[in-house]
Order: structure tokens, then sequence, then C-alpha cells
């Protein structure tokens, strides 16, 4: 048996083939998602299907109650926790800098950035061999836009992914001698929903030829990285940033 993994936001995109993939491994999941319990539903079907245990759990990551539940579920419905991936993320509409408001820019930080710390934070009380634990993987998707910048379209989202690497960075100095893997995942231009949440459903096609390799990456793409950094095959990679960007 593979294991159990939390994927946050796994009810659509990267996400669901995360978890979709986790099944075909062997692992036990939880598909997490904020509002759309039908696709979650969905995606844990398809776990089963391809030979793996699901369960599905609403929880907003950046409400540390809902994480804290989520948590304690897993522990009763799969067991232990062996990985995490803080896949969970949004974007705002594309502007630009002076149209930011504190209130989007604090949304953005408290799911992207403060909810992955959220998560880890449970998951180092569950994995870490300080607390008697096991020993565990985290997965953090970050974004190429931690290096890019995003201008003229989100900095704010930009600006949580840069948070995002320094914190795989520190937590992987922090955990490595406590039997947990850290590493970040840092896709380019991935052919998913989260282009039409920022009001920009053309963005695949009107980026496509800034990428070196011509194309978008897909979301399984991204996902076979994913469960790469969860398992043995990646066992003396920790704190790395690895870039599924297709060079760009
Ligand atoms: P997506 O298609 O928009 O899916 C986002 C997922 O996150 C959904 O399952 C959504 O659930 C969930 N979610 C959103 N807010 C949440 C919250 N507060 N609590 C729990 N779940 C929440 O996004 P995606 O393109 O697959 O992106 C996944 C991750 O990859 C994100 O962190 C994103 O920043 C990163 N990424 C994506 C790209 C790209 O080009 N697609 C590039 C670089 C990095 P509901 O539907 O239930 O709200």
């Amino acid at each position: 048996m593979a294991g159990v993994v939390i994927v946050t936001g796994g009810s659509r995109g990267i996400g669901a083939e995360i978890c979709r993939l986790a099944g075909k491994a062997g692992y036990s999941v939880c598909v997490n998602y904020r509002s759309d319990r039908e696709a979650a539903q969905n995606v844990a079907e398809l776990v089963e299907a391809a030979g793996g245990k699901a369960i599905i759990c609403g929880a907003d990551v950046a409400q540390e109650a809902d994480v804290k539940s989520m948590f304690r579920l897993v522990d009763q419905e799969l067991g232990t926790i062996t990985a995490l991936v803080n896949n969970a993320g949004i974007v705002g509409k594309v502007g630009k800098v002076e149209e930011l408001d504190a209130e989007r820019i604090n949304r953005m930080l408290a799911v992207n950035v403060t909810g992955a710390f959220l998560c880890v934070r449970e998951a180092v009380l569950r994995m870490s061999t300080a607390h008697d634990g096991k020993g565990g993987v985290i997965v953090n998707m970050s974004s190429a836009a931690a290096r890019l910048g995003s201008p003229g379209e989100f900095i704010d989202y930009a600006a949580s992914k840069g948070a995002m690497d320094s914190m795989t960075i520190g937590m992987a100095k922090e955990l490595g001698d406590q039997g947990i893997r850290v590493n970040a995942i840092r896709p380019g231009l991935i052919d998913t929903e989260i282009h039409a949440s920022a009001g920009a459903a053309d963005r695949v096609e009107r980026f496509r030829d800034s990428v070196p390799m011509k194309r978008a990456g897909s979301a399984e793409e991204v996902a076979k990285a994913a469960l790469w950094l969860m398992s043995e095959d990646s066992s003396y990679v920790n704190g790395a940033l690895v870039d599924v960007a297709g060079g760009r």
C-alpha cells in the first residue's frame, strides 16, 4: 500500500489529476474541495476506479477550523497521512497593480499561503518523527509566476507563489531530520479552468507562443511530477523547486 494522501483543491484541474494518479498508484486519497462537491465526488469515483480508496472533504483551507476537521476526518477514515499535496490555489481577475485592494490581496494570501501553512502544520504533527510519526512527504504547488512576477496580470498571485517557494526551502531545512521531505512544483502554462477564473479564458491560447515548447502543459504532466516527488524514487530530493513549465 502506497500510503495516505490529502490533496487540497483535488476536485478540479491539476489536483484532480494528482488524485487520479495517486489512486492508480494505490494511495488512499482525501479529495479536498471548497465549493464543488459534485466535482470532488466524480474525482473520488475516478480514484476508486483506478484502484485506490477515496473520501471527499469540503474544507476551505484558509479556515483553520476547516483544516483541523479535515485532518481529523482523514485520521478516522483513512489512517495517518503519509503525504500532503498543498495544491489548492486561487487567482484574481487579470489587472494591474494599481487596481489591487486589501480584500483581494488578503484573500489571495489567506488561501495560497496561510492555507498551505495550516495544512503543513497538521501534517507535521502527524508525520514528524519528533512527534512520534513515521515521516512523510509534502508537495507544495507553487507556480512559474513566482519567478516571472506576472506583470500586468496578477502580481499578488505571483507574490503568493514566491512565498510558497520560500516556505518550501525553509520547511525542507527545518523538517529534513524529522523524516519529512518538502518540495515544490512550479507549473507553467497549464490547461485548466483557472484561467477562466482569472477572467481570461483565452489565456492559454494567447501565451502559448511564449513557451519554448510552443504549447500549454496538461494537468497530467504536472501530476506525474507530484507523484514522483511523493514516491521513494525521489528519496534524496528535498527543498527542490521543480519547474514543469516547458522551458518558460
Ligand atoms: P483550478 O482548476 O482552478 O482548481 C482549483 C482547485 O482548488 C479546485 O479544486 C478548487 O475547489 C480548489 N480550491 C480553491 N480555493 C480553495 C480553498 N479555499 N480551499 C480548498 N480548495 C480550494 O486550478 P488549477 O489550475 O488546477 O491549479 C491548481 C494549483 O496549481 C493552484 O495552486 C495554482 O495556483 C497552481 N498553478 C496552476 C497553473 C495553471 O496554469 N493552471 C500554473 C501554475 C500554478 P472548488 O472548485 O470546490 O472551489
